[in-house]
């Protein structure tokens, strides 16, 4: 069956919307052209209007000229967007984000190894069933076992029991979402992978899904990642389920805290009173030390705790603020920028 062909507006099926296509890239020269051809090939028959944002994140090899000339080639429907340094992917997916027009947005990698010929299946079921994200499931993940795939199945069993979600492979940038949802969280460090955690926060899991996508082995350029990497996802991960449980009332968590400590402090003195007032000699007692520290500490993590409050209500009051600064805006957002078939 030609998906493409479903995605048709005279079936009905699927409602008219724009399509962007997310990519980060760096130092992926030698990608560069034949990503571009693959995805027009991919989308050739697309019936909906659709653009292509390339992230050049700050690469040094010449991906930045590369892109510049496929945009003059292909025309203004490619949208190469150059950070000045790099950013990192997470950060650089973001500023494509940022720079959409879509109603649905697909992100996936620069290098091939993400299949652009899945792009029409997922926001065919993206639409079709009404959902806010639907995440690609390399079933077939060709990469290294001990460096990348197992500690991506730890990473993917740990977050599935923080999150309560059921996701078996959080971490394949292929991905379609709903524009609207995906604008409402920020992304950061390497929480890409968690998106849909934090789409959680805004939508249900029950408009969630994960479709099976397939998987190539990097045949140009490298990969920019190693095992430094898995140590910093199980960071985010740690941070990830602090805000997920506490970024709501931060307050709970050192109030609680400083509460707790404040009163055994509280009570360690108070004892101490007590043996004063029967005439004891509490001078010297290490016990003496540990209830000033105990109430000083208290009162510290309640601060801790009024401030984070404060820091939260300006987190959700706050404009848009980018994680990241660009040397060239994105083009003009003209209609005209738009491919049409
Ligand atoms: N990438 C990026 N900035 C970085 C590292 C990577 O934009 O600092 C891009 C990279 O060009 C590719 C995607 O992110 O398009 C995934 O990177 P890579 O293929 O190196 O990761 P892997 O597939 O090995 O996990
Ligand atoms: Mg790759």
């Amino acid at each position: 069956m030609n998906t493409v062909a479903n995605l048709s507006p005279a079936t009905g099926q699927v409602p008219d919307h724009r399509l962007s296509i997310v990519v980060p890239m760096y130092n992926e020269v030698e990608n560069v052209e034949p990503f571009v051809t693959a995805v027009h090939e991919a989308l050739a028959d697309y019936p909906f209007p659709w653009e292509l944002l390339i992230v050049n994140d700050g690469s040094r090899d010449g991906t930045q000229q590369a892109l510049d000339e496929q945009a003059r080639l292909r025309g203004p429907h490619v949208r190469p967007i150059h950070l000045w340094r790099n950013f990192r992917q997470t950060a650089a997916m973001q500023a494509g984000i940022d720079a959409a027009r879509g109603d649905v947005i697909v992100t996936l990698d620069g290098d091939l190894q993400n299949d652009p010929k899945d792009i029409p299946k997922l926001v065919a079921r993206l639409l079709r069933e009404d959902l806010d994200l639907v995440a690609g499931w390399r079933q077939n993940r060709q990469d290294g076992l001990w460096l990348r795939k197992v500690p991506s199945r730890i990473a993917n069993r740990l977050i599935r029991k923080i999150t309560q979600l059921e996701f078996q492979d959080l971490g394949c940038s292929l991905k379609a979402y709903r524009a609207t949802v995906l604008k409402r969280v920020s992304l950061y460090g390497e929480m890409h992978r968690f998106i849909p955690a934090w789409m959680a926060t805004v939508t249900s899991p029950a408009r969630m899904a994960e479709e099976p996508v397939s998987h190539h082995a990097r045949t140009r350029g490298e990969s920019k990642y190693g095992i430094s990497r898995t140590l910093r996802v199980v960071l985010d991960l740690l941070a990830v389920n602090f805000f997920l449980r506490f970024s709501g009332r931060p307050g709970h968590f050192f109030g609680g805290l400083g509460l707790g400590i404040g009163l055994l402090g509280g009570a360690i003195l108070s004892y101490l009173a007590v043996l004063k007032m029967f005439g004891e000699q509490i001078g010297g007692r290490p016990l003496l030390w540990l209830g000033f520290f105990c109430v000083l500490g208290g009162l510290q993590f309640l601060t801790t705790g009024v401030l984070a409050e404060l820091l939260i209500r300006i987190y959700y009051d706050r404009g848009d603020v980018a994680p990241y600064h660009t040397t060239q805006g994105p083009q003009l957002a003209a209609e005209s920028a738009w491919h049409q078939t």
